[in-house]
């Protein structure tokens, strides 16, 4: 996919990319998800799943995934 290969020129200085994140979407609802406040999750508006990040890589798995729906989230 190209927009991945952006991410890996980009990962100095990015953590995600706001296209990157557009395109990506929660496996098992396939709705929006939004970066956590910290930075290291990628969490689903619905079923408040939060995927990893790993080496700046979004980790879009369910069984990597855990249920936070305290999470916060960046806008
Ligand atoms: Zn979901």
């Amino acid at each position: 996919m190209k927009k991945y290969g952006n991410i890996a020129l980009r990962r100095k200085t990015m953590a995600i990319d706001a296209q990157l994140l557009e395109i990506l979407a929660c496996p098992k609802c396939k709705t929006d998800i939004k970066l956590t406040a910290d930075e290291k999750g990628l969490k689903c508006v619905q079923c408040h799943r939060v995927y990893p990040i790993k080496d700046d890589i979004p980790v879009m798995l369910l069984d990597e995934a855990t249920i936070e729906p305290e999470r916060q989230t960046k806008d």
